[in-house]
């Protein structure tokens, strides 16, 4: 699923392709991924004829404001991923919603299983329904020690089920959670409230190195190739993963042996060597 360092990579490329570009046609070839409007037409009909202003994103979501206070939403979902193209490039299968900009150019976004979704939505909307519940952006606005320390503190959650909760810190997935636990030496299944406040400064200081080199690299595109960069590109953080993927293989800090294990139902890779 794409996490943090995928959907910043994403907003890196389509912001100078949409930025004072104005959109000229949206089409919508599936109507589950406007299923945060009531009707399916809303979508097409809040973005048609409006300039972008700024591409943002906050966690997971990217933010493309438009002219009026309108907010093109995009989530990737689980398989979701951008592209930009000339009119007439050869189609992904799966292209579900293509955008076209008045400059020529064409942002097509391609998602297999339809858990990603685009939405228009006005201030309010956005307020209520996504950007007033999720917490601070984990690359932006990392929370301080003490601040982190307060979210997790009397937690019995394993740390990583909160790393994960989108509301403690926003933009975090399965893949980086485990390279910042490994990173932090923290074991994924400690109970989150029973980090001391070394612990707690050390999992914070993990947290930007490890999105910024994801970033850095591109994100991380798995064997499934459900994410690539918006031109085409495979991220290369893969190559760079420590813990994520490598059951069975060697530590590359202490030579120990990476297992997986399942931690409220999602696989968690870590090393019982030098995580405790
Ligand atoms: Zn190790």
């Amino acid at each position: 699923m794409p996490e943090l360092p995928e959907v910043e990579t994403t907003r890196r490329h389509l912001a100078p392709v949409l930025e004072g570009a104005t959109i000229v046609s949206a089409e919508v070839r599936r109507p589950r991924m406007v299923r945060r409007h009531e009707r399916p037409g809303d979508f097409a009909d809040r973005v048609l004829g409006r300039r972008v202003d700024r591409v943002g994103r906050h966690g997971k979501f990217l933010l493309t404001g438009l002219e009026g206070d309108i907010t093109w939403v995009t989530h990737l979902g689980m398989s979701g991923r951008m592209s930009v193209n000339r009119p007439g490039d050869p189609e992904a299968p799966h292209t579900n919603v293509v955008i076209r900009l008045d400059s020529g150019s064409e942002v097509r976004m391609v998602d297999p299983r339809t858990f990603g979704f685009v939405a228009a939505f006005t201030p309010e909307e956005l307020a209520r329904t996504l950007v007033g519940r999720i917490g601070p952006d984990a690359y932006e606005s990392l929370p301080t020690s003490r601040r982190l320390g307060d979210s997790l503190a009397r937690r019995t959650a394993p740390i990583k089920a909160l790393l994960l909760d989108q509301r403690v810190v926003s933009g975090l997935g399965n893949i980086y959670v485990d390279e910042i636990l490994h990173r932090a030496r923290l074991r994924p299944d400690r109970p989150a409230g029973s980090l001391d406040q070394t612990e707690v400064k050390r999992l914070r200081a993990a947290i930007g190195p490890v999105l910024s080199a994801g970033i850095r690299d591109g994100g991380t595109s798995l064997d499934d190739l459900a994410y690539l960069l918006p031109d085409g590109r495979t991220g290369e953080y893969t190559a760079r993963l420590r813990a994520y993927g490598r059951e069975g293989e060697q530590c590359r800090r202490c030579g120990g042996v990476i297992v997986r294990s399942t931690i409220r139902a999602r696989s968690s890779y870590w090393c019982p060597g030098c995580q405790a």
